[in-house]
């Protein structure tokens, strides 16, 4: 499966812990293209896990995007993104640079990431957690394209997944 990215451009990964946001981007992107939440956690409060660091965590990875973004750099945001707010902010910081947003949905099922989750030292949430980020999901896949992301590629399952490839579209 192709996905289409334009060159310049702020691409939303969405999805619910462990359906492979991360992996996904250390795939597809360098590793200074990414910017994640758990890195800013980490940057902000010596914590990635610290949920009450991530307003001054966002806040500094949203000034980075803008940053990278003014300059011309293709700029990718690893964090679940499951709530129109922190989407919101996002289709903002793009629309400020003039540059396009995209999204970019890892749609796996609930049980696949719970398993994943369970796997990880560094995930100590329970189900229920992952199962209001379903929910959140559900709702949000629809709300993409009137939030004004303009370029939507939904990966729907493992395979799907596996076997994208980015494919970058010349603007002029
Ligand atoms: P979070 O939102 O919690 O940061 P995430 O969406 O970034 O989660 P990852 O960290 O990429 O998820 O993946 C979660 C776990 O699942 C990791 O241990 C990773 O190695 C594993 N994983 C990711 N993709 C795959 C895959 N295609 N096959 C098998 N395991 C995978
Ligand atoms: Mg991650």
């Amino acid at each position: 499966m192709i996905i289409d990215v334009p060159e310049l451009s702020l691409v939303a990964l969405v999805g619910i812990s462990g359906s492979g946001k991360s992996t996904f981007a250390g795939q597809h992107w360098k590793s200074t293209q990414v910017l994640s939440s758990d890195f800013f956690r980490g940057l902000v409060a010596d914590d990635e896990n610290d949920q009450s660091a991530s307003a001054d965590a966002f806040e500094v990875l949203h000034y980075v995007a803008g940053k990278r973004l003014a300059a011309g750099r293709l700029t990718v945001v690893d964090a679940t993104n499951l709530q129109a707010h922190a989407r919101a902010g996002l289709v903002k910081t793009a629309r400020e640079h003039d540059v396009l947003p995209v999204a970019i949905v890892l749609d796996v099922p609930e049980s696949v990431a719970w398993e994943r989750t369970e796997a990880r030292p560094d995930r100590t949430f329970d189900r229920r957690v992952l199962s209001r980020m379903s929910r959140d999901l559900r709702r949000s896949i629809g709300q993409l394209a009137k939030e004004g992301f303009r370029k939507i590629h939904v990966l729907r399952g493992v395979d799907e997944i596996s076997a994208a490839e980015i494919r970058y579209e010349k603007l002029f």
